[in-house]
């Protein structure tokens, strides 16, 4: 009985932002930032933005694009394409540098990664 619930809470870890126990399962061993830390990213300038998965519709045909950043409410652009996030699959939390990752079974997520040398 316990194996079972072992198993489950091994993926279980502080997030790297907010240190809110979440899920890390699929991510590679990679600093996970939470869902609710996730809700609050922004681009450069500080606008709200979210990854979502993206599609274009050729009649009958779906083509999935990948996850991209959109602007968000209350931003004033909310629903448009934010360029610069989707380019660069990075978004600011926090003041922290955050960048969409892709694990194993189709997990992605953002990673806060710190850097090399740094406090
Ligand atoms: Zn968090």
């Amino acid at each position: 009985m316990s194996d079972s619930s072992s198993a489950i809470s091994k993926h279980i870890k502080p997030c790297a932002i907010c240190s809110e126990p979440c899920s890390h399962h699929g991510a590679r061993g990679r600093n996970v930032v939470c869902n609710n830390c996730s809700a609050q990213a922004t681009d450069s300038n500080g606008r709200p933005i979210e990854f979502l998965e993206s599609f274009t519709r050729d009649g009958q045909t779906v083509w999935l694009e990948g996850l991209e950043a959109f602007y968000k409410s209350p931003d004033p652009e909310a629903g448009k394409r934010c360029d610069e996030a989707s380019e660069s699959r990075s978004c600011f939390i926090g003041g922290y540098e955050c960048h969409l990752f892709e694990g194993f079974a189709g997990w992605q997520g953002l990673i806060y990664e710190p850097k090399e040398g740094a406090v």
